[in-house]
């Protein structure tokens, strides 16, 4: 059975990728699409592993060759779901996160109906900002930027199946288990797997 699409998105700091790396290492069968930007790695990040980096020619190349799902500018930079990467994954039956912006979640959203959907909400802006600040990866004005266009991202919060208020960071962290681990008990999920069960129960009469 082909795995699910996973969206997470939030604003800029709200914590997706400190929260998707805990996933990762904790729930099974999980895989993560690794985006297209035009954005500048940052200290720490590898081509491959957090981002493919392009060049802006390389990406607008890639959208003429209907490569995404979806892409989209965010904050001045472009991003962009391959869709070759992540059928690849779904195809290995795990499901597959996709941390994106609100306008990619929106796309993904009209495409795959079935896609589930999750925004993390910050406790308040000044904690954002505070983390912002704290995690020091922006310039004053790229910082500016995203803060200002929070306002805006969170306002979106309500095209979302499910909101996790990141306050506290192990109980945030279990409540997003808690949402893809309650999705794979959906019973249609299931019914290859329940099939074998109940044919074990049916052979005991013989
Ligand atoms: P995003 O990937 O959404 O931009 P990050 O995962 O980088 O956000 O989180 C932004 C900063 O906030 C990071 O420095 C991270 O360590 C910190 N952070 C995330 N969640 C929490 C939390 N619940 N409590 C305290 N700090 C957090
Ligand atoms: P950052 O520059 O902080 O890594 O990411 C900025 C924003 O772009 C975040 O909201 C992040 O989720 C979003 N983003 C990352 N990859 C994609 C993508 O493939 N598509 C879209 N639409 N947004 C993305």
């Amino acid at each position: 059975m082909k795995g699910k699409l996973i969206i997470i998105s939030s604003p800029s700091g709200g914590g997706k990728g400190t929260l998707i790396k805990e996933l990762l290492e904790t729930i099974p069968d999980l895989g993560y699409s690794v985006s297209w930007t035009t954005r500048a790695p940052r200290f720490g990040e590898e081509e491959g592993k957090h981002y493919h980096f392009v060049t802006r020619e390389k990406f607008v190349e890639e959208i003429r060759n209907e490569g995404f799902l979806e892409h989209a500018e965010v904050h001045g930079n472009m991003y962009g779901t391959s869709i070759r990467q992540i059928d690849e994954i779904a195809s290995t039956g795990k499901d597959v996160i996709l941390e994106i912006d609100v306008q990619g979640a929106a796309a993904v959203m009209e495409k795959a109906s079935e896609a589930v959907s999750i925004f993390i909400l910050p406790p308040s802006f000044d904690t954002l900002r505070s983390r912002l600040i704290a995690r020091a990866t922006e310039g004053s004005n790229d910082l500016e930027i995203r803060l200002r266009n929070s306002i805006e991202e969170v306002r979106q919060f309500a095209r979302f199946k499910y909101v996790v208020v990141n306050d506290e960071l192990q109980l945030a962290s279990r409540k997003l288990a808690s949402i893809i681990l309650a999705e794979r008990q959906l019973t249609d999920r299931q019914t290859g797997a329940i099939q074998g069960i109940l044919d074990s129960f049916e052979r005991s009469k013989a």
